[in-house]
């Protein structure tokens, strides 16, 4: 049973105003749960843009600004996380609760609590799978977590209160939450949302330093653009997720490049039969999926 004062959210701090900070405070002031939202940043710019926009009320640049929150939520780059917690800690009490949305989870939760030491029971690490390769507050949407998952990955620490707090700030915004090992987290996203931001990255890297390259971007079809439309995400939050997740990269890198040396000694050996059966594989798992996706 929650208290009736967790839901309601009097002070929510969003660190770091952009597309996932922006459009959770969106989904929170269409839901009504929330009073006042300050936001705390690094450019004055992005700040002033997200009051004109409506996303917060007002905004600090100063960390101070945390102290008397109900909640903290985290948007910025995973490798400016360990920098925010340094700034936040003087001011944070076991009145606050702290959350993130970063795309790798225990390199977060390891920067936590070798900073807030203590203060780590108020941080509930969480990650929205909901996004876009559009970044920026201007790209902040009340419906972005709309029947998407939230998976959160909390700490033994964490009293469940602060857990359930946080779930439902998530279930406000019209996500579902679920719960995750961080371990497993890094390394299921790694296989589904980082190795194909590399992949997307890669083949967009590689044909443009090749020979004819604008001859072949002109001519690039539809499946060129499907595949690649991630390549278009920002390079400083890619970087990030890709440092901080490099074990689990690192091993699925290996993985996919010997699957990828098996399927070229198909076709040096022109094995039609077997390269069109790894296609048909292929093709029924996404069909699945996608039938899945649609029920
Ligand atoms: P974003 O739109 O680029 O917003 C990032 C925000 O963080 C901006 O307000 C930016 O401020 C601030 N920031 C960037 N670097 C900073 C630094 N070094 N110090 C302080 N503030 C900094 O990015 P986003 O897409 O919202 O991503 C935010 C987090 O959500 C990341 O951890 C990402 O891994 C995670 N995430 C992203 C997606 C996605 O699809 N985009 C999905 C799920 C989770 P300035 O404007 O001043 O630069």
């Amino acid at each position: 049973m929650v208290p009736a004062d967790l839901m309601r959210i009097e002070k929510l701090v969003v660190i770091g105003v952009g597309l996932i900070g922006g459009s959770l405070a969106l989904a929170l002031k269409r839901r009504g749960v929330v009073g006042e939202i300050v936001g705390l940043g690094r450019r004055v710019e992005t700040l002033e843009e997200a009051v004109s926009l409506g996303v917060i009320d007002r905004f600090d640049t100063d960390h101070s600004a945390v102290q008397g929150a109900d909640l903290i939520f985290m948007g910025v780059p995973v490798g400016a996380m360990a920098t925010q917690f340094e700034r936040i800690a003087p001011y944070i009490n076991d009145r606050t609760t702290i959350t993130d949305g970063g795309s790798t989870k225990q390199h977060v939760i390891d920067d936590a609590r070798q900073i807030l030491a203590g203060g780590a029971s108020r941080f509930v690490p969480g990650h929205p799978i909901a996004g876009s390769e559009r970044s920026g507050v201007a790209a902040a949407n009340a419906a972005l977590f709309d029947k998407h998952t939230v998976l959160l990955t909390p700490l033994p620490e964490n009293d469940p209160s602060i857990i359930e707090q946080v779930t439902r700030m998530w279930q406000y915004t019209g996500a579902c939450v679920e719960t995750m090992d961080p371990v497993k987290h890094d390394r299921i996203l790694g296989l589904t949302s980082h190795l194909p931001h590399i992949l997307a990255y890669t083949l967009v890297d590689f044909i443009a330093r090749g020979d004819n390259a604008e001859r072949c971007f002109d001519l690039a079809a539809g499946g060129f653009f499907d595949f690649t439309r991630i390549a278009s995400s920002d390079p400083i939050m890619w970087r990030d997720i890709t440092v901080t997740n490099r074990e689990s990269l690192s091993e699925s890198i290996g993985d996919f490049i010997e699957r990828l040396s098996a399927l070229k000694e198909l076709v040096d050996q022109e094995r039609a039969d077997e390269i069109e059966s790894l296609y048909r594989f292929a093709r029924e798992a996404r069909n699945r999926l996608v039938d899945k996706r649609k029920s």
